[in-house]
């Protein structure tokens, strides 16, 4: 299974791709995680992101090309992937598309989650992680019960520097303004499935209506 999932930020992209890692034998590469982590760590592609990140503005294309020409040709990848949050602008799926063919491999969907934008703001901007083992939580639909702790593992629960709410808009813009263009050229390239993924009202969950759109199952 190789499948990109497009979506603004706060759609739920992290969510679904960890669903899948749990029911599928598939590698879920999230760039955001892949740049947090190198951050926290100050590796020298840490301290190149880092100001991006803090800002919500894109690593500039070369540097994520680069790191995912590496990630794709991991081991790992030979199982199938879910790309989180990359290809974000038209060159990196246009180097996606070279990757993809030196590897001779194929996509099998492109995934767009839909959410209006008051959803996500809140989505976003209540969002709190945990320090240490990275549970999700959220102070308007979901708090953890012990408060500022993690319920799984009593971490610090905080805030992203990038989840604070004028961070929020100027991320909501750039996914605008550079990513949304990636929905028509995959709507030429690709089958492209529109998922709306607002939880309100889902008769079905979103994995389930995910596995309808590619067409795979257990
Ligand atoms: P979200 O999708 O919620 O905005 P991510 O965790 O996917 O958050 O990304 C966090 C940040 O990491 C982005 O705001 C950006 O600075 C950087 N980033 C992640 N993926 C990419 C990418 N494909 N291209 C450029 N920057 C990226
Ligand atoms: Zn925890």
């Amino acid at each position: 299974m190789r499948i990109i999932l497009l979506g603004s930020p706060g759609a739920g992209k992290g969510t679904l791709a960890a669903e899948i890692e749990r029911k599928y034998p598939v590698a879920h590469i999230s760039t955001g995680d892949i740049f947090r982590e190198n951050v926290k760590n100050n590796t020298p592609l840490g301290l190149e992101a880092r100001a991006f990140l803090d800002s919500g503005r894109l690593v500039p294309d070369d540097i994520v090309i680069a790191m995912m020409e590496d990630r794709l040709r991991e081991p790992d990848c030979e199982k199938g992937f879910i790309l989180d949050g990359f290809p974000r602008t038209v060159p990196q799926a246009e180097a996606l598309e070279k990757i993809l063919e030196e590897l001779d491999l194929k996509l099998d969907g492109v995934v767009l989650l839909d959410v209006d934008e008051e959803t996500v703001v809140r989505r976003l901007s209540g969002r709190r992680v945990c320090r240490n083992c990275g549970a999700i939580y959220n102070l308007f639909f979901r708090p953890s019960s012990k408060g500022d702790l993690c319920e799984k593992c009593g971490g610090e629960v905080y805030q992203r520097e990038d989840d604070r709410e004028e961070v929020v808009r100027s991320r909501l813009k750039v996914f605008y303004e550079q990513t949304a263009p990636l929905i028509d050229f995959y709507g030429e390239k690709h089958t492209l499935s529109r998922l709306a993924a607002d939880r309100s009202g889902r008769h079905h969950s979103l994995l389930e209506d995910l596995e309808r759109a590619v067409g795979i199952s257990e």
